[in-house]
């Protein structure tokens, strides 16, 4: 029989070609599926009547299939249609593009169908539901991630059979890890997790799941920070860098002279840096940056500083070279959007070492340049709480110094979890003569009103975002603002002043063309997703008006409200909302009524839970495919590792949480323990 960990191959019922769709989900060994984690639960165990079932909702309805329907094809979109009965009245079961969930249904045969209805008296249909053949009436049916060709049906078998080759002894938690924070058994919680017995196994199963991979997690981030220390770094001479601070435009900040010399203090170790700058909007991290790329070409070392994206990779290139560049040092740009022969070019003279600093996005830089020395790694993460692309960034180079810059300010002891592997430096003190931007949460029917006032801004020479949650609209937006549309409507609206249009689906050329333009005024209001989030910097624009305000998270409010207030103006931000809910008023509230965004941090996470909180932005903890970011549990995995770690250096009584560990990181192509 195949083992645990044998490819997914080898699984009976799976083979090769299922093999290959199960690739596509990240799942290559039969442990990998056992990790497939559903997405919910659907009861199937009490079935209604299609008369009883009420429109909208999600309902079980049980019925025969009488007729399946020819395809058919609407706007592009290809309809499999299917007539079943209750036996007492008919319906219709409808899919879209899913000719998968269509074929394996057989006519004459009873199933229960999970799903939203609609329709009336006369005729009724439910629409894309999952089903189960009605003989199997199980309690709680997992609902999976699908790909095409991979139906539910045969994720849960394939899974049932992965269970069997579960040997029950197989467990990698310590046993006192376990017993001290009663958790049940590994084999208990794969058989929970994907066939729970009742809604209080399946919260055992979750819970430890869910704690597993915090621990391991954190029995990683602990060999790394380990492996750091146990690295020869390139260590730096204590050089003064005043004529830095004689150059640039304003006085640093208390904060940001902190930060830069607890940097310097750690290139100039033995151990390389690896460290966090963390601070809110506007607190001058660039600045920071700045100051230690210079300090690095003093020592004669390369520097590399890496964007999550090319507007940012932009900015910061323009950023870093009015900083640097009257002091003699030479930077690059280096993105996707530089021709090949550009690239080319650029690139021998990094290898050459004629840039000092070279900039650009992540993926570029990490797999594609050879620096001649590079001492300093610098990765603005923004939103991204990346251990895993974080340690993979250690390759290049001998070991050098790294820092990573996150603009998301998180509550200190969520902090100290999630960089575990990091030593923190916050900038909590803006620059002098900042004014908080003023913020108004407004109901919709105020629109009118709210855009008189933008007018009157834009009439006296300021420029001006609106940011709408959506790009296009589609079925699942109704009533959101989508930005392509939105920006139609606002052009007559703004007629006589120049409008724009970013989102993320557009080229980086042309994302570039708009930025520039906004940025020197041919725009002068500009409508966009929240790829503005991240970076961007245009003094002259004093107002941000964000429709649907209440679908987005409290920092990520705050992030896209940094965007104003960068100049000399009074400046103004307006949370456009339709809900009229208790929760979204009080949300809003608080963001309007305080500027610190560590405080909206911790307000934003008591109200939503940890989990919420990094959201769909959550990105890293990579990997995380059923923990939530609970503060306790957290603390409880970091405890537990130490503790284990503390009393087995090597995990060298623990074997199978050695390899775990392991295999998780190593998905990242960090190999932690070598
Ligand atoms: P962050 O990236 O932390 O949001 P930036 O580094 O982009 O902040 O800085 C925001 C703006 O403030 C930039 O225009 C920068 O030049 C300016 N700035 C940075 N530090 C100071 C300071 N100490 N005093 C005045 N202005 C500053
Ligand atoms: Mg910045």
């Amino acid at each position: 029989m195949a083992d645990l960990f044998s490819p997914v191959k080898y699984l009976k019922g799976v083979g090769e070609k299922r093999a290959e769709l199960y690739a596509k989900l990240g799942i290559y060994t039969i442990y990998d599926l056992l990790w497939h984690i559903p997405r919910g639960y659907v009861d199937y165990s009490s079935p209604v009547k299609i008369s009883q079932a009420e429109n909208d909702l999600r309902t079980a309805v049980e019925g025969v299939v009488k007729k399946k329907f020819p395809e058919a094809t609407a706007n592009g979109i290809k309809l499999y249609k299917v007539l079943a009965s209750d036996g007492e009245n008919d319906f219709k079961v409808v899919f879209f593009n899913n000719r998968y969930a269509y074929d394996a249904l057989g006519e004459g045969k009873s199933y229960i169908f999970y799903g939203k209805v609609s329709g009336n008296l006369l005729s009724k249909e439910i629409i894309s539901p999952t089903f189960i053949p009605a003989e199997q009436r199980e309690k709680l049916v997992p609902v999976y991630p699908l790909t095409a060709g991979l139906s539910e049906g045969i994720i849960r078998l394939n899974i049932k059979s992965a269970l069997s080759c579960l040997d029950g002894m197989y467990d990698y938690l310590p046993k006192e890890v376990q017993s001290e924070n009663l958790l049940c058994t590994l084999s208990y919680a794969f058989e929970n997790i994907h066939f729970p017995e009742d809604e209080r196994a399946l919260s055992l199963a979750k819970k430890r799941l869910s704690f597993d991979e915090l621990f391991i997690l954190q029995i990683g981030m602990l060999f790394l920070k380990r492996k750091n220390r146990s690295r020869t770094g390139f260590k730096m001479q204590r050089l003064e860098i005043d004529e830095f601070f004689d150059s640039i435009p304003f006085e640093l900040t208390g904060a940001q002279k902190r930060a830069i010399n607890e940097a310097v203090s750690d290139m100039c170790s033995e151990i390389p840096m690896n460290r966090l700058l963390q601070g809110d909007v506007g607190s001058g991290k660039t600045a920071v940056a700045a100051a230690i790329c210079y300090f690095a070409h003093k020592n004669g070392c390369q520097s590399a500083l890496m964007a999550p994206t090319e507007i940012l990779a932009a900015q910061h290139f323009n950023t870093l070279r009015s900083f640097l560049e009257p002091l003699g040092v030479n930077v690059c740009l280096l993105t996707g959007s530089v021709s090949q022969k550009e690239k080319e070019k650029i690139k021998k003279l990094i290898s050459q070492g004629d840039f000092s600093v070279a900039v650009g996005t992540q993926a570029l830089i990490q797999n594609s340049v050879e620096f001649k020395n590079l001492g300093l790694v610098i990765a603005d993460e923004q939103h991204r709480f990346g251990v895993m692309q974080r340690a993979s960034l250690s390759g290049k180079g001998k070991s050098p110094h790294r820092l990573v810059i996150s603009a998301t300010p998180i509550p200190r002891t969520l902090g100290l979890i999630v960089y575990g592997d990091l030593d923190i430096s916050i900038l909590d003190e803006l620059p002098k003569g900042r004014f908080p931007v003023e913020t108004y949460a407004v109901m919709g029917k105020l629109r009118e009103r709210a855009f008189g006032f933008v007018k009157k801004q834009l009439s006296e020479g300021r420029q001006a975002y609106v940011v709408c949650p959506m790009i296009e609209e589609n079925e699942l937006t109704e009533g959101l603002k989508a930005a392509k549309s939105y920006a139609e409507e606002i052009k007559k609206i703004f007629s006589g002043f120049e409008v724009g249009l970013l989102h993320g689906k557009m080229k980086p050329s042309e994302k570039e063309k708009i930025m520039s333009d906004f940025k020197e005024g041919r725009i002068r209001l500009l409508v966009s997703t929240t790829v503005i989030e991240v970076g961007v910097d245009v003094p002259n624009a004093n107002i941000m008006l964000i429709e649907n305000a209440d679908r987005f998270g409290l920092s990520q409010l705050h992030q896209l409200r940094g965007r104003v207030g960068r100049g000399s103006h009074k400046s103004y931000c307006v949370l456009l909302t339709d809900n009229l809910s208790a929760e979204a008023r009080e949300r809003l509230k608080i963001i309007a009524s305080t500027s610190d965004g560590f405080e909206i941090a911790k307000q934003d996470m008591k109200l939503r839970g940890c989990g919420d909180f990094f959201g769909e932005r959550q990105h890293g903890l990579p990997l995380l495919k059923i923990a939530e970011l609970d503060s306790e549990m957290l603390s409880q995995a970091r405890n537990s590792a130490i503790k284990t770690i503390k009393s087995d250096p090597e995990l060298l009584k623990h074997p199978k949480l050695k390899a775990e560990a392991e295999r998780l990181f190593k998905k990242a192509g960090e190999d932690i323990f070598n």
